[in-house]
């Protein structure tokens, strides 16, 4: 299908772009970045933005940093960059954690900023930013803001984020060199049906597929005491004892990846 008629715009700055998307209130703008998600949704007519504000050309949103402890991710950093990059014994995690995002010309075009702030419960990068209590920076007409990962995710497909606002970084905070991923789908490429994130470091586990935003629990117990404290429903294809079975499984299979880990 294709998708209902829209205006476009590309924005050069990001004060630009706040501008439009503030002047174009009424007539709901949306943020451009990969298109991975937004235009599929698009041509099923399941988004019909009146105006998409295409900021994939703005200098600057692009980049992985080292400050200090923390590493900051520019918002239009792909998938792949990050996959590509050598972010050393600290952030090995994210790296390893892009080959379960999709297939690679997804992971080119589709981005860290764009996948934030789409916020699907299953989405590498939630559960990543809320597992590694990740800051996410935000730019608006107020002026800049940081937004802890753990009170940006607020519903499915929903965030604190205003229609004004955009996602400039992603910023880890402190270093997660025990951190692991691991994760089941029916065929490679897909979303995960579950999802499970460890950070030996700090006990915590992160689980995606298993509510509507990534379910954090710190400190956490053992696999089978995770699975048996969640409460499930049944979903089509994905019936709640098996998606327990599933977060055990992946909880374990974290865990001893992660435990294989030098410390720093
Ligand atoms: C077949 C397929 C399989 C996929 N599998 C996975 C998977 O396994 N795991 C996974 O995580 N993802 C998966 N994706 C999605 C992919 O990761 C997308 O890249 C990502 O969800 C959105 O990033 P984007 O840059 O393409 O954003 P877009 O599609 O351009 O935008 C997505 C949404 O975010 C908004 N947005 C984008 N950038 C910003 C910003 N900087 N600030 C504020 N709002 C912004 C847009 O307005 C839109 O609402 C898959 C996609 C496809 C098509």
């Amino acid at each position: 299908m294709k998708p209902a008629a829209f205006t476009y715009h590309r924005a050069s700055s990001v004060r630009g772009a706040v501008e439009l998307l503030t002047e174009l209130a009424d007539d709901d703008p949306k943020i451009l970045a990969g298109g991975q998600s937004l235009v599929a949704m698009m041509n099923y007519r399941m988004a019909r933005p009146g105006h998409l504000v295409d900021i994939g050309r703005i200098p600057g949103l692009s980049g992985i940093r080292r400050d200090g402890d923390a590493l900051r991710i520019g918002a239009l950093t792909t998938h792949h960059a990050v996959e590509r990059a050598d972010l050393g014994p600290d952030f090995r995690v994210l790296s390893e954690a892009m080959r379960w995002v999709g297939h690679l010309p997804i992971r080119t075009r589709g981005t860290v900023g764009g996948s934030i702030a789409h916020a699907d419960a299953t989405a590498e990068w939630c559960l990543l930013a809320v597992l590694l209590d990740a800051v996410v920076v935000a730019e608006g007409p107020g002026g800049r803001r940081e937004i802890a990962a753990g009170e940006f995710f607020l519903g499915p497909f929903s965030t604190a984020l205003g229609a004004d606002e955009i996602v400039t970084e992603v910023v880890f905070g402190r270093p997660a060199p025990r951190a692991a991923l691991a994760e089941y789908a029916d065929r490679r490429g897909d979303f995960a049906i579950v999802a499970a994130g460890v950070d030996l470091d700090t006990g915590s586990v992160a689980l995606g597929g298993v509510g509507t935003v990534p379910v954090l629990l710190r400190p956490a117990g053992p696999a089978a005491e995770v699975a048996d404290g969640l409460t499930l429903r049944d979903e089509p294809g994905a019936p709640a004892a098996y998606r327990r079975a599933l977060v055990r499984t992946l909880v374990e299979r974290a865990r001893a990846e992660a435990g294989g880990r030098r410390h720093g």
